[in-house]
């Protein structure tokens, strides 16, 4: 899980070449005695944006034909929205394709991180838009704010802490290797930011997600520490194992829970000795 950088241009310029490339009269016909109202809109959301506080915004209270004319203007293949997307993907070591609010899948979609359904008026703001796989999209939902708080990390925003607060337990019967994961908040990592970083792993159903496809990582890992072809990993081996771990980190995210999990799996003497089988 990383943070990403939101679109860099102006908001309300993105909404307007949206509004120029559609091809529907009738629709920019419709929508053309709104723009001064987005525009301050726009402004709005850019002003909470900044100051942290997406939460407390208050829908517009648009009409039903209004809400349908402004979320027609949202086409996830429309070349406005493909290049938002090459934008936003586009990191110094080339493009993410993970879903960044899971790391599992390949993101297919974009959330509406403020819901279109509650906000029509923010259906193609470019900064409320995130990419992402479909399954986080529609954990997600509509239910994305309690009390005045988001549940969801805003990951244009909520900078993730480099310090570990993902843990795993690894457990050996036999075989058969199983693990628990599970959130901890040993280094002072700020309360509201944690309480923030539990509802989105919790609301995500991350550890069941990760749970699901662990069983093929820990294969995958065993069978790289059996190419050493040691019973007893040297200390040499250890150290290439967990500079792979340590620049896979670096890639994916200090609390991505691919590495989480390899390094409890070097930590775990059970899991080590099933080198010698
Ligand atoms: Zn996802």
């Amino acid at each position: 899980m990383r943070n990403s950088k939101p679109h860099a241009g102006n908001s309300f310029d993105f909404y307007k070449k949206v509004l120029k490339s559609k091809r529907d009269k009738d629709l920019k016909i419709f929508l053309a005695p709104y723009a001064d109202d987005i525009e301050k809109l726009y402004k709005i959301y850019d002003d909470n944006f900044d100051s942290d506080s997406l939460a407390l915004l208050k829908s517009r209270g648009f009409s039903e034909n209004e809400c349908t004319n402004l979320k027609e203007l949202y086409k996830y293949s429309a070349k406005a929205f493909v290049d938002l997307r090459t934008e936003l993907t586009t990191t110094e070591n080339g493009r993410e394709v993970h879903c960044q609010y899971c790391t599992l899948s390949i993101t297919n979609t974009f959330d509406h991180f403020v819901p279109q359904e509650e906000f029509a008026e923010f259906t193609i703001h470019p900064r409320n838009l995130h990419c992402c796989c479909s399954q986080c999209n529609s954990k997600k939902s509509n239910f994305w704010r309690d009390n005045d708080k988001t549940l969801f990390l805003n990951l244009y925003k909520d900078i993730l802490p480099e310090d570990q607060y993902l843990f795993a337990t690894i457990k050996v019967d036999d075989k058969a290797v199983t693990v628990e994961f599970k959130l901890e908040n040993n280094t002072s990592i700020d309360t509201d930011l944690f309480a923030l970083i539990e509802t989105h792993y919790n609301k995500m159903g991350l550890f069941e997600r990760f749970i699901e496809v662990s069983d093929g990582v820990i294969s995958r890992f065993l069978s790289d520490l059996k190419a050493f072809d040691e019973p007893i990993l040297s200390v040499n081996s250890l150290k290439v194992v967990k500079k792979q771990i340590e620049s896979e980190r670096n890639a994916m995210g200090r609390n991505y829970w691919q590495s989480i999990l390899k390094l409890a799996l070097l930590e775990c003497k059970d899991f080590m000795n099933l080198l010698n089988f």
